[in-house]
């Protein structure tokens, strides 16, 4: 009732006797089932109604500034067991103070809550899918698709920024790295640009050549980006263990990424000399046996270099596992397990130049 009494007010009070002071901001916003006034904080759910398979609802932080500013998007757990990024959005969650921001930001701390709950790594248990590969979804596909369509919708088509927040998951030994993504525009690739700088993280990924066609951008960042949206991808926290070191890189370089959007009052604190990665190569295990590794999640090694070895059930050598390329160990499987197919690790290269 209040709020209603307020829009009331602002319509024909303040609006005929002063036209020019009619700010957007000056309205609630909403996302699913959140709505929040300015200088509020809402929680609610998107709602991802039953298909072919069951319904879920994903959990989603309105904070609405009590300043005008652009709407930013912090979106993590599409991987439900990359729990780093998961904490540390629930942390951003009570840190936000509206009364600080300008603009507004949404945060999505779960995406894929069957997979949190479940404790399933890379897919939603419900259909087996990722849900960071079926964007922009689709309102008549399996959960992971509906959802994939919503946050599209509700997420994606509201906001003018947007970061997307992974880590190692439950298998992964993962060192912090961010992903830019340059399209060409030159003004949407400066400001993406400053966002990740801003962030801090010391290790960025160029990853070209995304998929461009609207209906099929699969990642949650290039659907946003394709969009014209400048967006990027940071990832911390390795193999269900949250450290607090992890948590506070995400939490630190969002208020930092934040204050370069002019967001928050205050200064970046940008990185200054990144290592800049141009390219990521996969070492894959070819069947299945009992995992070895002899490097570390952020060693560097040489192309050749033995980086771990496999044998089968009975002890018996099948493989040694050697960098196809010198770079950084980004990530490396974290348990014994592996089946064929199975990402051993990946390995960044080095740009020769910084873009
Ligand atoms: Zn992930």
């Amino acid at each position: 009732m209040l709020r209603s009494f307020a829009r009331t007010f602002a319509s024909y009070g303040f609006f005929f006797l002063f036209p020019l002071f009619a700010p957007a901001q000056a309205s609630s916003f909403s996302v699913g089932t959140a709505s929040a006034a300015p200088g509020q904080k809402s929680m609610g759910y998107l709602e991802v109604a039953a298909g072919v398979d069951a319904a879920t609802n994903i959990p989603v932080v309105v904070i609405n500034g009590e300043k005008p500013g652009p709407v930013l998007a912090l979106v993590s757990g599409a991987h439900g067991t990359e729990y780093t990024s998961i904490i540390a959005i629930e942390k951003l969650i009570n840190l936000l103070d509206p009364s600080q921001i300008a603009g507004t930001v949404i945060l999505v701390p779960i995406v894929n809550v069957q997979s949190f709950e479940q404790k399933v790594p890379h897919v939603n248990p419900v259909d087996h899918k990722s849900m960071n590969r079926f964007y922009p979804g689709n309102a008549d596909g399996t959960q992971t698709e509906r959802a994939s369509f919503i946050v599209t919708k509700e997420v994606v088509d509201r906001c003018d920024y947007l970061i997307d927040y992974h880590g190692g998951d439950l298998d992964e030994s993962l060192r912090p790295y961010a992903y830019w993504a340059p399209t060409g525009k030159q003004t949407q690739d400066r400001k993406s640009k400053e966002m990740v700088l801003a962030f801090g993280l010391d290790h960025i990924i160029v990853w070209r050549d995304r998929p461009t066609d609207l209906s099929a951008t699969r990642y949650l960042d290039n659907t946003s980006t394709a969009r014209g949206e400048p967006s990027i991808v940071v990832e911390a926290g390795y193999a269900g263990i949250v450290e607090a070191d992890d948590v506070a890189l995400l939490v630190d370089g969002t208020l930092s990424t934040m204050r370069a959007l002019k967001m928050l009052p205050g200064n970046p604190r940008p990185i200054e000399n990144p290592v800049w990665l141009d390219r990521v190569v996969d070492v894959l295990s070819d069947g299945p046996g009992i995992w070895y590794p002899l490097v570390k999640r952020g060693t560097y090694v040489q192309e050749g270099m033995k980086i771990g070895f496999v044998t089968d059930y009975f002890g018996k050598l099948i493989l040694e596992a050697r960098a196809p390329v010198s770079g950084v160990i980004l990530h490396i499987n974290a348990v014994p397990s592996l089946k064929k197919g199975d990402n051993i690790a990946d390995i960044g290269v080095v740009a020769a130049h910084a873009p």
